[in-house]
């Protein structure tokens, strides 16, 4: 194997500036930069892997030097960082990463440098640029480089030609729990089938089926302050349009390209929450695989329904509706979008409680699996849910309100 003096003489043969000396051997000694690393090549005769330490390094060291390999890029540094900078100034962040598309060239030469030199102890020179550029800027702006999740990741592309920053904004993303107390409201912004949300007379000019949403409710304020082009809401699960649920259901509110992210989210919560339809709960700024994991939780939910029945049963049959435990099947409900699969569902009911609320009415409590149908489940929805309230009783049921009461977190 070559030495670190060896493959330091052979590269003196070439006309390498500090940096890109320095920068073939990178991965020894801490807390240089590679600008040293190289000065402390030229320094010390006999070289050695222990060789670079900050001792070492002359007083004439110097940030800047330039060669055929780089291209100049490192005498440009206050361009680049300015470039950045300027592409920032817009935004509210805390955090942000730098990524580097050098100029062809520079990667031409470096791949050639390699394959003659060898790759021990080098590191690329965009990782290079883009450590130099992002500590300036940490610097600068008092933000920090994040390298799982930045607000703003800027590319740098480095072209003699058209120097540009190129920007990926990443969303801001908020967790919450709603309860809706509405139900005419859907947990979603419904565009009009007709008119695909153009506008149209089946629609009264709105695009929409109906007038609001859980999601219109609440976003709002959101949008407002932080100026995001759009906001997606994603719900862990959703009731129908005319159940209305108590349960705290958690969704995040996605606010993409974001110009501010430094909300007041109690006197957000507190503006969203003077409102008759809907209430939000526990607001905080949400983790990256937060949506993922609320979308697949697969929560048990417990519910209040309302019923009707096509005539009047005595308690003894009521009390056998206890009896509806255990695994049931339900086949997709006819009510149910045609696109999805027609097929039997196997579900768990834990609990079914029963009480009388006057002549063919019934209130139930029901606590069962998550995406059981329990419209179905009481009508039994032409013998495709079994078994179900209808058939326990010996005749028809109709669930005329839903409530979701509680969702296991
Ligand atoms: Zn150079
Ligand atoms: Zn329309």
């Amino acid at each position: 194997m070559i030495s670190v003096k060896e493959k330091r003489d052979a590269l003196l043969e070439e006309e390498l500036c500090d940096h890109c000396l320095g920068r073939q051997f990178a991965k020894l000694g801490h807390g240089l930069e590679n600008f040293e690393r190289g000065a402390i090549c030229r320094e010390i005769d006999d070289l050695e892997e222990d060789s670079f330490v900050r001792e070492n390094i002359p007083e004439d060291a110097d940030l800047g030097g330039s060669c055929e390999y780089c291209d100049g890029v490192f005498q440009k540094m206050d361009h680049w960082v300015e470039l950045v900078e300027d592409s920032f100034d817009r935004y509210e962040l805390s955090t942000f990463l730098i990524g580097i598309r050098p100029p062809n060239e520079a990667i031409e030469k470096e791949e050639a440098l390699w394959e003659e030199y060898g790759i021990e102890w080098t590191e690329p020179i965009k990782t290079e640029l883009s450590r130099l550029i992002g500590k300036r800027i940490e610097k600068e702006l008092g933000i920090e480089v994040d390298f799982k999740r930045p607000d703003i990741n800027a590319i740098i592309e480095m072209d003699e030609n058209k120097d540009r920053v190129e920007m990926q904004v990443n969303s801001l993303l908020l967790y919450a729990q709603y309860n809706k107390y509405s139900r005419e409201i859907p947990q979603t912004e419904w565009h009009c089938r007709n008119c695909r949300g153009s506008g149209c007379e089946e629609c009264d000019w709105t695009g929409k089926n109906y007038p609001t949403s859980v999601q219109e409710e609440i976003q709002e304020p959101f949008k407002r302050e932080t100026k995001a082009i759009e906001a997606k809401f994603h719900g862990g699960g959703r009731e129908d349009v005319d159940a209305r649920c108590f349960g705290r259901r958690e969704f995040v509110l996605e606010l993409v390209e974001p110009l501010h992210r430094d909300l007041d989210l109690e006197s957000l919560m507190e503006e969203v929450n003077d409102n008759e339809k809907i209430e939000i709960f526990d607001l905080r700024p949400a983790g990256k695989d937060e949506i993922e994991e609320i979308k697949e939780k697969h929560a048990d939910k417990m519910y209040r329904a309302e019923v009707e029945l096509s005539e009047d049963v005595d308690d003894e049959k009521l009390e056998k509706l206890q009896d509806i435990k255990g695994e049931i099947e339900q086949r997709t409900p006819n009510r149910v979008d045609h696109r999805r699969a027609d097929k039997v569902r196997k579900r768990e009911v834990q609990r079914v409680l029963c009480e009388r609320k006057g002549e063919k009415k019934i209130e139930l409590v029901i606590k069962a699996e998550a995406g059981t149908y329990i419209k179905e489940l009481i009508s039994g929805d032409e013998g495709r849910s079994d078994p179900s309230v209808s058939e326990t009783l010996g005749c028809e049921a109709e669930c005329t309100a839903l409530d979701v009461l509680n969702i296991e977190k």
